[in-house]
C-alpha cells in the first residue's frame, strides 16, 4: 500500500524540537533566537509567506523582525538595513522575500546578506560550502524534502534519484544534497530528452518544476518515493482556485511506494527548516552546539 508523506504532521514534531532546543538555549545562555524577514512591495502570496514565517518564529520562542518596505524602494535603501542587520547581534537570521520588484538586483541583494545570517542558503558562499561538503547553510525547501526522504526511506545509499528541476533554490541544491546521501543522481529540465524514461528509472522522485500535474502514473517506477515540491494554483471553475503539486497526484498514488500531498507535504516543512536554519545560526553565531 502506498505511503502518505505526511509533512505537516513532521513539521509539527520538527516545531515542537526546535521549541524546546530553544527553550534550553534560553535557560543556559540567555539567548533568543532571531529571525528578521524583509518584505519590499506588496505581493498578496509573499505578504502570506511572511506573516506565516513571523507567526511560526513566535510560536517556537523566537523573535522575529518584520520590515516591510514600499514597492518603489531603492537597491541602496535596502541594502543599508541588511548591513544594520547583519551587525545587529539580537539577529541571527535574515530573509529577503522574493521576488523583489525590478529595480532591485537579487543577486546583489543575496550577496549582501551575512554568510552566517543567510538562513535561505541562497548567498554564494553558502552554495559553494554546500557542493563542497563544508558546513554552510543549506537551503529550507530542499532540507526539508531530504528530511522526509529519510524518515521514509532511512539511509538513501546507491539508491537512483531524479530531480526534476535544476533552479538555484531547488533543484540544484537537492541534486547535491542527495549526492552527498551517496544517491546516484540525475537532474533532469525542460531540454532533457524522453523526460518521462529518464523518471522511470528513478528510486526517488522529486518534482520541482512548477507545472500542475506534469508528473503521470506511468512517468513513476512502481514503489518508487515521489516528492512534490510543486505548488501550483489552478482555477477550480467556481471563481476560486486550489493548490495543486507538479505531479498528478490520483494517477501517482496507484504506483508509487510513498508520495507527499499537495498541500501537506513539502510546503509545511519548508518553513519549519527555516526556523531550524535561524536555531543553527544563532548556535554557530555563539559557537555552542544546541543538539
Ligand atoms: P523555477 O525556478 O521556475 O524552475 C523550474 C524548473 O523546472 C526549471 O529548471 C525548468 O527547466 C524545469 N522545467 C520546466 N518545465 C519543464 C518540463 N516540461 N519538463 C522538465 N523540466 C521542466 O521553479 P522553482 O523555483 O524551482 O519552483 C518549482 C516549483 O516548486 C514551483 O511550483 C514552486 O512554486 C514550488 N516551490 C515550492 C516550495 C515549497 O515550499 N513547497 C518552495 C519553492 C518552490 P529549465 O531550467 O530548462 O527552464
Amino acid at each position: 500500500m502506498t505511503t502518505i508523506i505526511d509533512g505537516k504532521r513532521f513539521a509539527i514534531k520538527l516545531r515542537a524540537d526546535i521549541a524546546r532546543r530553544i527553550n534550553e538555549l534560553g535557560e543556559a545562555h540567555g539567548i533568543t533566537p532571531g529571525l528578521a524577514v524583509i518584505l519590499v512591495g506588496e505581493d498578496p502570496a509573499s505578504q502570506i509567506y511572511v506573516r506565516n514565517k513571523a507567526r511560526q518564529a513566535h510560536e517556537v520562542g523566537m523573535a522575529s523582525f518584520e520590515h516591510r518596505l514600499p514597492a518603489d524602494t531603492s537597491q541602496p535603501i535596502l541594502l543599508a538595513l541588511i548591513e544594520r542587520l547583519n551587525r545587529d547581534p539580537a539577529v541571527h537570521g535574515i530573509l529577503v522575500q522574493l521576488p523583489l520588484p525590478p529595480q532591485i538586483d537579487p543577486a546583489a541583494v543575496i550577496g549582501a546578506i551575512a554568510i552566517a545570517k543567510d538562513v535561505d542558503g541562497f548567498h554564494p558562499m553558502n552554495v559553494g560550502l554546500l557542493s563542497s561538503g563544508g558546513e554552510g547553510m543549506v537551503p529550507c525547501t530542499p532540507l526539508g524534502c531530504l528530511m522526509l526522504l529519510k524518515q521514509q526511506l532511512g539511509d538513501l545509499t546507491g539508491l537512483k534519484a531524479l530531480i526534476l528541476g535544476r533552479s538555484n533554490i531547488v533543484g540544484k541544491p537537492m541534486a547535491t544534497l542527495l549526492l552527498r546521501e551517496n544517491c546516484t543522481v540525475t537532474i533532469a529540465h525542460s531540454q532533457t530528452r524522453q523526460v518521462a524514461d529518464e523518471c522511470r528509472r528513478a528510486d526517488i522522485l522529486v518534482a520541482a518544476v512548477g507545472r500542475p500535474h506534469l508528473v503521470k502514473g506511468d512517468w513513476i517506477k512502481p514503489g518508487a518515493t515521489v516528492i512534490d515540491v510543486g505548488m501550483n494554483r489552478t482555477a477550480k471553475g467556481d471563481g476560486k482556485t486550489r493548490l495543486v503539486g507538479d505531479v498528478d497526484f490520483a494517477e501517482a498514488v496507484a504506483v508509487a511506494g510513498a508520495i507527499t500531498p499537495v498541500p501537506g507535504g513539502v510546503g509545511p516543512m519548508t518553513i519549519a527548516c527555516l526556523l531550524l536554519n535561524t536555531l543553527t545560526a544563532a548556535c554557530r553565531q555563539r559557537e555552542l552546539v544546541c543538539n
